[in-house]
């Protein structure tokens, strides 16, 4: 059994193997690395029935999505994540209590009812410390950091597996693999995403025939730090969940002009409508203005948040915090069925690389961490009915790889990351699109054409051009 990622998706599935099945985790970095590493806000599930209830998180979550949600999915997701939020507090994940000793839920955009659960503000961390110790501890989980997954071949009852490790390229043999690489969030300039995030499972499952969907269904976080770094530093949702305003460059509130749910709103209303004030005022200067509420609740609920803003100068008990939007997540990717089964047989997809169609256009904040629980389980339940009699071993395959070749040349991935800034940011634009798609597809070629060698950045740029490619013709055609 192949797991490809050690972020919330990988480290769930593998959990739910028997001590029979061997199991290989990778992750292409350390095995913190990851996005679910960064997650700050929780996760949303219905814990409780006095205010709360399926239906009301159903609706919130399809009214987020613009009504093209999968509605089977949701059903899943809103039903049985319940379930798998008490199961990772069994193996030791806590999230934060109130002054009775109950879970204290917090509010972000689009949710009517308090239903998030969190551990402070990096509620992702703590998920992904406490699911690794619980790996940790299995003996038929071997997880293998710094190792890229290359490329899958179909061979007879599975797969070879093609790696780029520390010590040279190695192949696997599979009989399943379930995808777990997380988002694609380093084909813009500014995302949240982490290093990992080149869409690698996206490249792989479609060189393998696998369907990809809804690939430019991407959420544009509304406020990210603003700075001129790649990753950029997230000013968590439930910072305006917990009353800060969002202000223009003149300090004014303005999200009245756009929606009457306000700062409340969902992500891409919120995004869209500071694009659209930029556009009116002339300026990219925006605030989020918290130092109404008190210092000390501030520096105990946002404690991660709090140090990030001072590592920038800036007090967020005293001073506004400057924001823009950024990339921030996925929400379209690798087909899959509720059983996360992609179009090719024997190959899975959970996590942000998948699509479930659980979030429809837009995600609800703080689905996604759900969604990987969910349906991470679901691939390894349906892996464990197919090998009921069967095989699903991983072993050791002898291939003669050769990957060596002349140097990549210039730096694509600043061309990629430029041109993906000016086509679809937020709001697409028709003229870059068509001008971005003949670029994408120059880089392509070239890629193609070349003997290059496969190398860790060549793997990344290759990854980044094919998910840019289908982005920008998915816009096009739209
Ligand atoms: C800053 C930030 C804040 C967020 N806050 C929240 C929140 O509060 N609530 C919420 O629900 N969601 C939140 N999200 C979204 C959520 O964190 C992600 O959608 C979710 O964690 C994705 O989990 P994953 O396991 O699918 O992917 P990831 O956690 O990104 O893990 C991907 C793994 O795949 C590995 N990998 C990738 N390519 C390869 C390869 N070629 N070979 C080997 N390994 C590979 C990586 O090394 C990594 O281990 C946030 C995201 C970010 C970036």
């Amino acid at each position: 059994m192949l797991i490809v990622g050690s972020g919330i998706a990988g480290a769930y599935a593998a959990l739910q193997f028997p001590p029979h099945i061997r199991v290989l985790m990778l992750a292409k970095f350390t095995e913190e690395v990851s996005s679910s590493n960064l997650a700050q806000g929780g996760v949303a599930a219905v814990l409780s029935f006095e205010d709360d209830s399926f239906s009301l998180h159903i609706e919130d979550t399809v009214i987020a999505g613009g009504h093209a949600n999968d509605l089977e999915a949701v059903d899943v997701l809103v039903r049985e994540g319940p379930g798998d939020v008490r199961k990772i507090m069994e193996y030791g994940v806590e999230f934060d209590r109130n002054e009775t000793g109950g879970l204290d839920k917090t509010l972000e955009g689009g949710h009517s009812r308090r239903r998030i659960v969190h551990f402070k503000d990096s509620t992702g961390a703590e998920m992904v410390r406490k699911l690794m110790a619980e790996v940790r501890t299995r003996k038929n989980i071997a997880l293998s950091e710094n190792t890229r997954l290359y490329n899958l071949t179909k061979v007879t009852s599975g797969f070879r597996a093609d790696l780029l490790t520390e010590e040279g390229p190695r192949s696997v043999f599979c009989s399943y693999c379930i995808l777990c690489t997380g988002g694609i969030g380093r084909i813009y300039r500014y995302t949240t995403n982490p290093k990992s995030s080149t869409g690698d499972g996206v490249r792989i499952a479609q060189e393998l025939g696998a369907k990809i969907k809804d690939l430019s269904y991407i959420q544009f976080h509304p406020t990210a730090f603003h700075s001129e770094r790649n990753e950029q530093f997230l000013i968590s949702e439930s910072v305006r969940g917990e009353g800060a305003y969002l202000l223009n460059h003149k300090h004014e509130r303005f999200m009245h002009r756009y929606d009457k749910r306000l700062e409340l709103a969902p992500r891409d209303v919120v995004s869209k409508s500071i694009i659209l004030e930029s556009r009116r005022t002339g300026s990219n200067q925006f605030f989020l203005d918290i130092t109404h509420e008190d210092a000390g609740f501030l520096k105990n609920r946002f404690p991660g948040i709090y140090e990030g803003c001072l590592a920038y100068g800036v007090d967020m008990t005293k001073d506004l915090i400057p924001v823009f939007p950024c990339q921030h997540y996925l929400m379209g990717g690798i087909e899959v069925d509720m059983d996360s089964r992609t179009t090719v047989p024997r190959l899975y997809a959970a996590g942000e690389c998948a699509n479930t169609g659980v979030h429809g256009k837009n995600r609800l904040a703080s689905n996604s961490l759900l969604e990987a629980l969910v349906f991470s389980r679901h691939a390894a339940e349906d892996i464990m009915r197919c090998v009921a009699n069967g095989n699903a071993g991983v072993s050791a395959h002898p291939a003669n790889l050769d990957f060596s070749g002349a140097p990549l040349p210039g730096n694509l991935k600043d061309e990629i990351r430029s041109l993906m800034q000016r086509a679809y940011f937020v709001l697409p634009d028709e003229a870059a699109v068509r001008t971005g798609l003949r670029q994408i597809e120059h880089i392509q070629r070239r890629l193609k054409g070349s003997r290059y060698a496969i190398t860790p950045e060549f793997c990344d740029i290759s990854s980044m051009a094919a998910c840019a490619h289908i982005i920008l013709r998915e816009v096009e055609e739209r």
